[in-house]
């Protein structure tokens, strides 16, 4: 058998964004993922086939000695195996990398490194804290604080580094604070100088908290600032004020469980990371297809006959076009139908499959498609109404009232995930979230039958902000409050509502 090859990835700091390119591509070819403590578990789901193997320590509590992980790497990598070695920030720097590096070249392993972006670069720049400046200093070093017990730090040549050194970003230092301070002071660094301590870095639970050598290691205790954190001490920690950006953003700091479905969560949660929240997803409801596709494929056989094609919903659009492959059928079966998004969403969804919709209503509702409809004429016309399969009866009543002829097959069914109301629970119960976003009456319903009679006293102090006033009927029929509801029912406009009420939510 031909012998795998290992990569040591730097996972970055903690924003998965971080990752280069290059480690993504590392990643998704890999066959076994080995990863720590400190490399974010979401860069996983690049890997979805791959074993995954926890290898993670924490502070001094190694939950596998190292010696144990280099032989772990060996082991796989000699069953023929890739192997993604993924490791918190860069791999070379304080990450044992290299020992992890030198074990496999003892054994004939191949292996290659991908650098990533370490924890002290980042940190520096997600605080707004330039490394060097010309104003102010050239040089940067980057340290241990953390030596070997017996060392106690007795490598590091105080006296040249107080006075030699401009910048200098100190790694696994939080137990030894007082004791790095007050030696760089006795050799002669300024007790007025700058410290800033920025923990979890990249990650919407940053928190950075500046002082200078003679305040920090008391102010840390007080604001229980624990590890994983850098410090970053020199003149460059004053640029901060004009410089922070990340902790700005208008969403920092807030957290937010999303409840749409898996398939349709990810460009919402990148809106919302993107303004520096947190997104915790756990869909509360799940696309499932019809009980049978009969009814549809019965209908698209005599698609010719119809005048307009409606559809509600990226789910309904999905379907149809999945099911007109499976009729050996495709895009050039729809010419001459007229075809009616309810909203500019689902549109973007019929746009990727090559097709330009006609007429999007004003009101994304099924008020609105009927509004637009009527403007037509209804009466004599043939509609197709590929739908879910719970859904208001407006649209089939009004359309036959004025004297259409619908035809609704059911599309797809919305069901209840079996997992994830430990996990919500435990969720509200801790307090970490500050709202909960419902995309849809189901999204609320299933939340409520997850949770049932406990669902009001968990919410505390959470809110509940809403896509639209459907959703919002439903969740106050309940006897819930709606925080918020955006004006048009889309995520964009859900996204910018979101952001407004924390802006007024600050200022007052
Ligand atoms: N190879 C890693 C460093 C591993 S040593 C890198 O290049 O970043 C572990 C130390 O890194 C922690 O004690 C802490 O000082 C720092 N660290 C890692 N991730 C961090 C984060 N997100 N925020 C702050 N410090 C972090």
């Amino acid at each position: 058998m031909s012998k795998g090859k290992v990569y040591l990835i730097g996972a970055g700091p903690g924003d998965p964004g971080l990752l280069t390119l290059k480690g993504r591509e590392c990643l998704e070819q890999a066959e076994v993922v080995i990863y720590d403590y400190l490399a974010n578990p979401v860069l996983l789901s690049l890997a979805p086939n791959a074993e995954q193997v926890y290898v993670g320590k924490n502070r001094g509590k190694h939950s596998l000695p190292q010696e144990e992980i280099n032989q772990l790497l060996v082991d796989h990598a000699a069953t023929g195996k890739k192997v993604a070695r993924l490791k918190g920030g860069d791999p070379y720097v304080f990450g044992r990398g290299g020992e992890e590096a030198a074990f496999l070249h003892q054994n004939n392993i191949p292996f290659e490194v991908v650098p990533g972006v370490t924890a002290g670069f980042a940190a520096a720049a997600y605080a707004g804290i330039p490394l060097t400046h010309r104003d102010v200093t050239t040089s940067v070093a980057m340290l241990t604080g953390h030596e070997r017990p017996d060392r106690k730090l007795s490598s590091i040549d105080w006296d040249k580094l107080a006075n030699g050194v401009g910048t200098l970003i100190f790694y696994m230092g939080m137990t030894n604070l007082g004791f790095i301070c007050s030696e760089l002071i006795k050799h002669g660094r300024s007790p007025e100088t700058p410290v800033a301590v920025v923990q979890w870095a990249t990650l919407p639970r940053q928190k950075t908290l500046v002082g200078t050598l003679t305040t920090i290691s008391n102010d840390v205790v007080k604001n229980s600032i624990e590890p994983p954190a850098v410090i970053i001490i020199g003149d460059v920690v004053n640029y901060r004020d004009e410089l922070r950006w990340y902790d700005n953003l208008p969403l920092f700091g807030r957290c937010f469980l999303l409840t749409r479905p898996r398939e349709q969560v990810a460009g919402f949660a990148q809106q919302l990371q993107q303004q520096g929240a947190e997104t915790i997803c756990i869909p509360t409801i799940e696309i499932a297809p019809p009980k049978s596709w009969q009814p549809l494929d019965d209908a698209l056989k005599e698609l010719s006959s119809f005048d307009s094609l409606i559809l509600t919903s990226a789910n309904g659009v999905d379907n149809l076009f999945k099911r007109l492959a499976a009729n050996d059928m495709d895009v050039r079966c729809l010419a001459g139908i007229q075809i009616v998004p309810v909203g500019t969403k689902t549109a973007q969804a019929i746009e990727c499959h090559g097709i330009r919709p006609d007429l999007i209503p004003k009101d994304f509702r099924a008020e609105g498609i009927l509004e637009a409809l009527q403007e037509q004429g209804i009466a004599g016309k043939r509609f197709l109404y590929p739908r879910a399969e719970v859904v208001r009866p407006l649209l089939l009543e009004k359309l036959k009232e004025a004297g259409g002829e619908v035809v609704a097959p059911v599309a797809y069914r919305t069901i209840r995930p079996e997992k994830g109301e430990e996990m919500i629970r435990h969720l509200l119960e801790a307090g970490e979230i500050d709202a909960i976003c419902l995309s849809s009456s189901s999204t609320f319903n299933n939340l409520q039958a997850m949770l049932g009679n406990d669902l009001k006293p968990l919410l505390g102090e959470t809110k509940l902000f809403s896509i639209g006033p459907l959703t919002s009927d439903t969740i106050r029929n309940y006897g819930c409050e709606v925080t918020l509801e955006p004006e048009a029912s889309t995520v964009d406009d859900l996204v910018s509502t979101i952001i407004d009420y924390y802006k007024t939510f600050k200022n007052s």
